[in-house]
């Protein structure tokens, strides 16, 4: 195997990643164009998601596997949510009886900071296997393992035995990276270390790795299958509700594609060095421009793109009426935008199908995919208010109360306590790719603007916490740019 990438974003050679930033999309891509951005960080953080959870919302819906996070009990709590959307996708698969995924956790204590808690860990991978009899066991590092220094592969090989299951150490420290998509990469490098292990397998025709993250809905997964199956190809849909058998036809496939810009787009690269698989890296499938182009970009790859073009012509055809109905109640609506890189890029291209306006958008990356995005969101709306951002919700509601769109697109809880019509596109249960993905979502919004009483009757109950004063001051105030003399000090420190 021939991947050197450690999995930390940030320090991929190839791009710079910027993560602090406050500005407008004209000044901030003219500058990333000069090279001139300065490197920031924030003087004050309100809550930031760690890495830790998407790897391991990366396994979580495995059917065969189980999931043991070896750290105190706190780290794994907001895997309920992605438990929550799993035990919904089971249903909407058809399962009357739905599981919650299989999840372990070593419960590291003060004791074990002192003394170590590897045994805490083996005796977890036993009861593991006595409980689940999986063929797949995943061990997620933390923090506090990492600290510690407790050696999770050395476990996980003397753990090992021929004939039970695989186990899988992934490095998700959350202290490593700033950016949760790393999350996504420490995942799939040890599923390529220990699962895949470089082995060459015969190429099936036809047959596409598409990589699609937990937060999917099964009606958009199946709106992806679709559109394929159209052209003659069929989906090995990878991890998401897969299996041990799955996993390991990855290098069967003749291609590989991803819904989500930041999940698998890295795997994507090294299944190319290592098994010579192709792939088609483009948006996600979120609005009409987009999805042509996702579509076009994987059938290109494997030849279908006449078939491909014949069907996107015929599939506007039918969309394009019911997408003019939907555009004469949202045009010139405002909008501000809020997601993950992928979708708050996507909901932003997505709006102009339907004559909205962007006026701002909060990501949590800008480097030199974000800013192709940019440019071309710039040249749809001209110049909007960019927040670049880990979560931050201090500066999200003081950028909405602002700038006073008409509807916000991505994770409502706060500003819906501002009174405004909300939704978003970050929808576990509800379609929102593809062609169909593109008229429900459409209905949505338009819904929202209609009938905002709900989150007018909350902004009178439930308020935000901050004073008043914060609406009044600079949005960025805690971005400071690191100062030169500050780089100064750290190469001086470095070197010494
Ligand atoms: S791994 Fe670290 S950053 Fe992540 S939840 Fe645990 S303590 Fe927090």
């Amino acid at each position: 195997m021939t991947s050197t990438y450690a999995g930390i974003r940030e320090n991929r050679p190839d791009t710079d990643t910027f993560l602090h930033l406050g500005g407008t999309s004209c000044d901030l891509a003219d500058k990333f164009e000069k090279r001139c951005l300065q490197v920031a960080d924030r003087t004050f953080s309100q809550g930031q998601q760690c890495q830790q959870i998407n790897s391991l919302a990366t396994f979580l819906t495995m059917e065969d596997s189980v999931l043991i996070v070896h750290s105190p009990q706190g780290c794994a709590g907001c895997v309920t949510a992605a438990n929550d959307g799993y035990r919904v996708g089971q249903i909407h698969r058809g399962i009357r009886n739905p599981q919650n995924a299989h999840i372990i956790i070593s419960n590291l204590d003060e004791q074990d900071v002192i003394l170590g808690g590897e045994e805490k860990l083996r005796e977890s991978i036993q009861i593991a296997i006595e409980r689940h009899h999986p063929k797949v066991v995943f061990l997620f590092a933390s923090c506090a393992s990492g600290i510690i220094g407790d050696d999770i592969d050395a476990v996980a090989a003397s753990e090992q035995t021929a004939d039970g299951p695989v186990i899988i150490p992934i490095h998700c420290e959350g202290f490593k990276s700033n950016i949760p998509g790393s999350g996504f990469d420490v995942a799939f490098i040890a599923l390529n270390k220990y699962l895949l292990k470089g082995e060459q397998l015969p190429t099936q025709k036809g047959l596409i790795n598409l990589f699609a993250p937990v937060s999917i809905s099964f009606a958009d997964q199946y709106e992806m299958q679709r559109v394929l199956s159209d052209i003659g190809l069929s989906v090995n849909y990878i991890p998401f509700f897969s299996s041990y058998e799955k996993l390991r036809s990855i290098p069967a496939a003749e291609a590989s594609t991803a819904i989500c810009k930041v999940f698998g787009d890295e795997f994507m690269k090294t299944l190319y060095t290592d098994y010579g698989v192709p792939y088609a890296h483009t948006v996600m499938p979120i609005g009409l421009r987009n999805t042509d182009l996702w579509f076009k970009g994987i059938a290109d790859l494997v030849g279908k793109g006449k078939e491909a073009d014949a069907y996107i012509k015929r599939e506007r055809e039918r969309v394009l009426p019911k997408i003019e109905g939907i555009r004469r109640r949202l045009e010139g609506k405002r909008v501000f935008v809020c997601g993950g890189t992928g979708r708050s890029f996507a909901a932003a291209a997505l709006i102009d199908d339907f004559g909205m306006k962007l006026v701002g958008l909060q990501t949590p990356t800008y480097d030199e995919d974000a800013q192709f995005d940019i440019r071309h969101l710039t040249s749809i709306h001209g110049d909007f208010l960019v927040d670049v951002a880990n979560m931050q919700p201090y500066e999200q509601v003081n950028l909405v109360k602002r700038l006073k769109p008409d509807v916000f697109i991505g994770v409502p809880e706060w500003t819906a306590r501002l009174g405004i019509p909300t939704t978003h596109v970050l929808d576990v249960k509800r379609p929102t790719m593809g062609y169909n993905g593109l008229l429900y979502l459409g209905e949505k919004i338009a819904e929202q603007i209609e009938n905002p009483g709900f989150n007018v009757k909350l902004s009178r109950y439930a308020n935000l916490p901050y004073k008043e004063s914060w609406y009044g001051k600079d949005p960025f105030k805690f971005i400071k740019q690191q100062e030169p003399d500050d780089t100064a000090l750290v190469r001086e420190v470095v070197l010494t």
